[in-house]
């Protein structure tokens, strides 16, 4: 019996998203205008709509606005690993990203979000003890 794999499609951007990150740094789309930090990685800035946006370290440092457990999914990879601890997380940074928890983070916990890739290449963004 065969396992499935992960899906493979990204963006372009999202693979430059997963190849930015480092081992102890968070690193996220930078406006170069205004400073916005954004996530979801964009071709253009959402505050400003420049475009000149670096790829740079921000603070990794937020809090948890609400944890969960995802009981189901719809790609077969991911129905082996439920269910998964989830934490939506308010960067000090500014943006809002949902990242696993396996920390049992609850909302109002004060977390450090990085990115990892798992044995497929593919970035996960996991809520940390600060
Ligand atoms: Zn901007």
């Amino acid at each position: 019996m065969s396992h499935p794999l992960p899906p493979s499609h990204r963006t372009p951007l999202g693979f430059q998203l997963r190849d930015a990150q480092t081992r102890d740094q968070l690193v996220l789309q930078v406006c170069q205008q205004c400073e916005t930090v954004q996530y979801p990685p964009r071709n253009v800035c959402v505050n400003c709509l420049d475009n000149d946006l670096n790829w740079q370290p921000v603070s990794a440092e937020g809090k948890v606005l609400a944890s969960n457990q995802l009981h189901s999914s719809v790609e077969e990879y991911y129905q082996e690993g439920i269910p998964f601890e989830l934490a939506s997380v308010k960067l000090n940074a500014g943006p809002v990203v949902l990242a696993c928890n396996s920390i049992d983070a609850t909302a109002g916990d004060q977390v450090r979000v990085l990115g990892e890739q798992d044995e497929h290449g593919n970035l996960l963004l996991r809520a940390l003890k600060p």
